[in-house]
């Protein structure tokens, strides 16, 4: 069904309160927790390249597969694929990035340094001060040798962008799993760009990951689809706890688009450093079959069964990064509040985004305590993803797991060895109640895999 909801009007100001997150508080507790290092750190690291540590591979691994769940699996329209990185280079000839993914560079005459010509906002250079060059087209791919021998005949590309691999194989797709127009495929997986000016942590980096679908339409539905695809990626970052206030949806302008591009629209949220897309989601009719049959000489059209007609389907892209998500779920998840004369700062992540679903806690180390919460914690690992802690005080204890964003704390304690009940804790209400442990497998089933509204509303 096309959904006929319009997507609310953005709020440019944002929600207009004020934040405690900052760019610098997130790496500073990405680092220190464990979601993300810096590439060969122990090197002096690697400009804008980025490792995803134990607790952020799980942020991560549960963003995509969230994704994957509600794009693909979840839908009878919808199919996976995963091509490889190196694809023949041709395919960037026909797809336009040899001749066009370029961005304008220029140097600076005296400190050498070089930037992006289009995000400067003076002629002179913004870190000394010094005169520019002439600005000069800069090639956005990495280029590699295949095999033995460097030379033209040998140069390859890292792709810079999942989406050839789908185009490329859309015959095979709609052969083997027996598609219909309209029907689309979605595809996870490594990108890299040269980036001339990467920056703001993992915002714009050169090695990144992509979540992108190509929806192969009938002509002349492809607007229909176009609303459809802007709606339904907007609403899925709702889905997933992000501040309504602080999302938007921005159409790009006609000086924005590509040559070829019938719209496009940007998902935008508005992270400490500004508003700035997540995800792009365009309508390129058919470019991008219609290069590729050029170039290979083979047939990429469709022919409808049904009206005994053959087009070469239009195609709807909604084209989403995993690193520019990942940051704004902790950004929006980010809070501090003063609890008891002191600053809790909590990361309000959706249950089904958290790293970890639960940590278990013996109250005292004795009585069996220890024991009996490390059983607990091995019933619970057989379904989700626990930690056990038994340092320090309670408190602290729970606050570590705030700061991470576990949503639930299960404390044993004396009475546990008396009747088998636990305490379990609520991250954002700080509320407990007492249940069985024979039923905390459910139970905490109900509550991490339920839509977020419905977690509050049934706050424990
Ligand atoms: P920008 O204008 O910010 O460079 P783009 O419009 O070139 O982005 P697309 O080509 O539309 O980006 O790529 C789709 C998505 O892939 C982006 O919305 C973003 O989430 C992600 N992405 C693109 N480039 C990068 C990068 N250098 N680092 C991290 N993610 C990226």
């Amino acid at each position: 069904m096309i959904s006929t909801r319009l997507l609310g009007t953005p709020t440019d100001s944002g929600s207009g309160g004020q934040r405690a997150v900052t760019m610098e508080k997130i790496a500073s507790l990405c680092k220190r927790r464990g979601f993300v290092f810096q590439s060969s750190e122990v090197y002096g690291g690697l400009g804008s390249c980025w490792d995803y540590g134990p607790l952020g591979v799980e942020l991560k691994r549960n963003i995509t597969e969230a994704w994957w769940r509600d794009m693909i699996t979840s839908r009878e329209d919808m199919v996976g694929l995963d091509a490889a990185i190196l694809m023949h280079p041709r395919v960037w000839e026909a797809s336009g990035h040899l001749a066009g993914f370029t961005d304008p560079l220029v140097d600076c005459k005296v400190c050498k340094h070089r930037f992006r010509a289009d995000q400067l906002t003076e002629p002179r250079c913004p870190d000394c001060g010094g005169e520019l060059t002439e600005s000069r087209n800069f090639n956005l791919m990495f280029k590699t040798f295949m095999g033995p021998v460097e030379d033209t005949a040998s140069v390859v590309y890292l792709r810079p962008e999942t989406a050839q691999g789908i185009f490329v194989n859309f015959q095979n797709v709609l052969n083997a799993a027996r598609q219909k127009i309209p029907f689309g495929i979605g595809q996870i997986g490594k990108s890299f760009r040269n980036e001339i000016t990467p920056g703001n942590f993992l915002f714009r980096t050169r090695e990144f990951e992509q979540m992108e679908i190509e929806f192969f339409v009938k002509p002349g539905e492809d607007e229909m689809w176009h609303r459809y695809w802007k709606q339904t990626r907007f609403d899925w970052y709702l889905k997933y706890g992000i501040d309504r206030a602080r999302l938007r949806l921005r159409e790009h302008g006609a000086d924005e688009l590509a040559h070829y591009a019938k719209g496009c629209a940007d998902v935008e949220y508005e992270f400490p450093f500004g508003w700035s897309e997540l995800e792009g989601i365009a309508n390129r009719g058919d470019f991008d079959l219609k290069q590729h049959a050029e170039f290979s000489g083979k047939d990429l059209s469709f022919f409808d069964e049904e009206r005994r007609e053959r087009f070469v389907p239009y195609v709807i892209e909604p084209s989403a990064g995993v690193g520019r998500p990942l940051l704004a779920f902790l950004v929006d998840a980010y809070d501090e509040e003063v609890v008891q004369d002191e600053t809790r700062v909590v990361l309000r992540l959706d249950p089904r985004l958290a790293p970890v679903k639960a940590a278990v806690f013996p109250l005292m180390r004795k009585e069996g305590q220890p024991e009996k919460a490390l059983a607990i914690r091995d019933l619970l690992k057989r379904h989700f993803a626990v930690a056990y802690d038994q340092a320090g005080a309670i408190g602290r204890r729970y606050r570590r797991q705030d700061e991470i964003g576990t949503p639930f704390g299960i404390t044993v304690d004396h009475e546990t060895m008396q009747n088998d009940t636990v305490t379990v804790r609520e991250r954002d209400s700080m509320q407990q109640v007492r249940m069985p442990v024979e039923r905390l497998v459910d139970e905490l089933r109900a509550r991490v895999t339920a839509d977020r509204a419905g977690v509050v509303a049934t706050a424990l």
